[in-house]
């Protein structure tokens, strides 16, 4: 896969991003500046006819365009635009190669939805200009995507950059992946809510207990002073900033992105884990890494499938 380059003349193009979820399907139309304009949802097709018949609505109705990005859930060979392995409700794609969906003569690229999420930013966002970046996303789980030396890294079979499995704990808890102690289940949205739902359950008294437990409640609520919130958040920032110290000297990036549903915690996600990091690296690598928020913001998984498309369907 060669480096990223910037074409002159992408100002004038747009390409359609499509981001399958387990939910639902956002698709839209990307000009050359990144923005999305046009835009289509809908809930996540049960079964492969169903699929077939959305994706090909969905293109009809947003038009023609220079090509056709799919960021996927999974494990997707990018070579062959195959979805490798997809979990949960999209399982019946395993196998199917996504440029199969589409008409004729339509240029495909595909990816993981992660790294499709860090292409949009090496394009359009925070990692412009940057070769080398890195990537979490953290939301039901933790996805990850990392650019070196201004290549997205996939290794050997497409698996590289898949962070949220990196192990923090060999005897910690049991992951979806099958291992355990991976980074996914300490700092995943999903796993700090499921630690604050086991405490209440005991009968620990917090403010969290007045409405639904979300990642967002939990960092409103240490904010306010609570103690249990505080207490899951003084456990959260050293694991998740040793992880991304430990990643800045495997990758040694110029900038961390930290997405996903987590990013809503707005200040009170990044200073405390700037800080984490910087006392990590510092003393060996003499400098401070930014970890910063998504800057394709909104509709960043469209974003994001629209750049693969623009990085990897370059005939201009
Ligand atoms: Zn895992």
């Amino acid at each position: 896969m060669p480096p990223f380059r910037i074409y002159d003349g992408w100002v004038q193009r747009s390409w359609i991003g499509v981001d399958i979820g387990g939910t639902s399907i956002k698709a839209g139309r990307v000009d050359g500046g990144g923005k999305v304009v046009a835009r289509v949802e809908v809930a996540a097709p049960d079964s492969l006819p169903s699929f077939r018949e959305t994706i090909l609505g969905l293109l009809q109705e947003l038009g023609d365009a220079a090509g056709a990005g799919f960021g996927c859930r999974g494990i997707i060979d990018t070579s062959t635009s195959r979805v490798v392995i997809s979990p949960g409700a999209l399982r019946y794609l395993d196998g199917h190669y996504l440029s199969e969906f589409v008409p004729a003569g339509l240029a495909v690229s595909a990816d993981n939805d992660a790294r499709a999420a860090l292409a949009g930013e090496v394009v359009w966002g925070a990692a412009q200009g940057k070769p080398n970046a890195l990537m979490l996303t953290i939301g039901t789980g933790v996805g990850g995507g990392v650019v070196v030396d201004g290549r997205l890294l996939r290794g050997a079979t497409g698996a590289g950059g898949h962070l949220g499995h990196i192990n923090v704990d060999p005897h910690g808890p049991l992951c979806v992946c099958g291992a355990r102690g991976c980074l996914e289940t300490y700092v995943s949205a999903r796993a700090l809510e499921g630690k604050a739902l086991a405490a209440l359950h005991c009968g620990v008294p917090s403010a969290l207990s007045d409405g639904a437990v979300t990642c967002e409640s939990i960092f409103a609520r240490a904010a306010e002073g609570d103690a249990l919130s505080t207490s899951l958040l003084g456990d959260f920032f050293p694991r998740l900033g040793a992880a991304i110290a430990g990643l800045l000297f495997a990758f040694d990036s110029e900038i961390v992105i930290l997405g996903g549903q987590i990013s809503k915690a707005g200040p009170a996600l990044y200073k405390p884990i700037q800080a984490e990091v910087d006392a990590r690296i510092g003393p060996f690598l003499k400098r401070s890494v930014p970890v910063v928020a998504p800057a394709c913001g909104d509709g960043s998984g469209i974003v994001g499938a629209a750049a693969l498309a623009a990085l990897y369907n370059q005939e201009c």
